[in-house]
C-alpha cells in the first residue's frame, strides 16, 4: 500500500483524523500515498515524531478541505491508518453546542453516540464482494460503549492538567449535512438530553471498532446549535473563526494525549478484539 519511502518513516502507532493545523509545522514529516481495497482515503497519511511517538496525520476533508462530510470515503481512512500500523486514533472535530452552557471554545469528550447521518457506508462486514474479489462475512459489532475508555480518560485528564477544563462525556449527535440543523431538529436534539451535533464523528468510531482500534472523539464546541441560540442560526464562517482560534490549544492538548496514551502492544481495553472473535472474512489491516 505504500508507494514510496522506507518503512520506518511509513509506519505510525498513532492516528489522528483532523485538519493540516495539527501537523503542519512539525519536523521531518513524511508524506505517504496509501490506496485501500475500498479506494483512495481523504488524502495522504502525513507521518512524523510527536512526543517520541510516531503519529499518522489523516487531513479528513483533504487538504484543500475539498471533501464534504457525506462525501468522505471513511472505511478507506480507518483502513489506510490500520494499513499503517496505528492501532489508537484521535477524531477531533467541530461541533455545535446542544445547550447554552457548552459554549464555543468548550472542550467536550464525549462517552456516546447518536447515528443520525444516512447515506455513509459503515461497515467493513456487509457480505458484499470487494474490488478485489474478497468476500467479507457478515459482522455484528458490539457498540454500546462506542469509544475506547483508555484513550477517553488519557483526554480528560490531559485537558484537565493543562487548564482547559472539559465536559467529561456526553452524547455526540452526528448528521448527514452538510447543511446545518434547522431549530426544529436542534430542540429535538436538545429535548433528548444530547450535548453536542456533528457531521463527521460517523461512521469513524464504529469502523474503527471493526478494525480493533482504539478511538478516541475529542469535541470542539465552535457554536451554539440553532435551538440554544437565539441568534440567525449557524454560520460557517462563525464556525471557522472559533475552530481557528483554538486550534492552538487543541493540538497542544492532542499532543499531551499522544503523549499519555499506552503502547499498542499494552493495549487492554474492549477495542482489541473489536469483533468479539467473528470471523471477518477477510484480512484485517
Ligand atoms: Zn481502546
Amino acid at each position: 500500500m505504500v508507494q514510496s519511502g522506507d518503512t520506518t518513516h511509513t509506519r505510525a502507532e498513532i492516528g489522528v483524523i483532523g485538519g493540516s493545523g495539527f501537523y503542519s509545522f512539525l519536523d521531518d514529516v513524511t508524506e505517504v500515498t496509501v490506496d485501500t481495497p475500498y479506494g483512495r482515503p481523504s488524502d495522504s497519511l502525513f507521518i512524523g515524531d510527536v512526543a517520541g511517538r510516531r503519529v499518522a496525520f489523516l487531513p479528513r476533508h483533504g487538504r484543500s478541505h475539498h471533501l464534504p462530510p457525506h462525501k468522505i470515503n471513511y472505511r478507506a481512512n480507518l483502513w489506510a491508518l490500520g494499513a499503517a500500523g496505528v492501532r489508537q486514533v484521535l477524531g477531533p472535530c467541530a461541533v455545535g453546542g446542544l445547550r447554552v452552557e457548552y459554549g464555543p471554545g468548550t472542550l467536550l469528550v464525549p462517552d456516546q453516540l447518536v447515528d443520525r447521518t444516512k447515506s455513509r457506508a459503515q461497515s467493513y462486514f456487509d457480505g458484499e464482494a470487494r474490488a478485489d474479489g474478497l468476500v467479507p462475512n457478515v459482522v455484528h459489532v458490539t457498540f454500546a460503549d462506542p469509544y475506547c475508555p483508555v484513550g477517553r480518560k488519557a483526554a480528560v485528564d490531559t485537558a484537565r492538567a493543562s487548564g482547559w477544563e472539559p465536559v467529561d462525556g456526553g452524547t455526540l449527535v452526528v448528521v448527514e449535512g452538510p447543511r446545518f440543523s434547522t431549530r426544529a431538529e436542534s430542540l429535538w436534539h436538545a429535548a433528548q438530553g444530547w450535548s453536542v451535533v456533528g457531521m463527521t464523528g460517523h461512521p469513524e468510531a464504529v469502523l474503527a471498532r471493526e478494525l480493533g482500534l482504539c478511538y478516541t472523539s475529542v469535541n470542539l464546541v465552535t457554536d451554539l446549535d440553532a435551538g440554544a441560540d437565539t441568534g440567525e442560526g449557524v454560520a460557517h464562517e462563525e464556525v471557522l473563526a472559533v475552530f481557528a482560534a483554538n486550534v492552538g490549544r487543541m493540538r497542544d492538548v492532542l499532543f499531551d494525549v499522544i503523549a499519555a496514551l499506552p503502547g499498542n502492544e499494552e493495549r487492554t481495553c474492549l477495542c482489541v478484539d473489536g469483533i468479539g472473535g467473528q470471523d471477518p472474512g477477510i484480512p484485517l489491516p
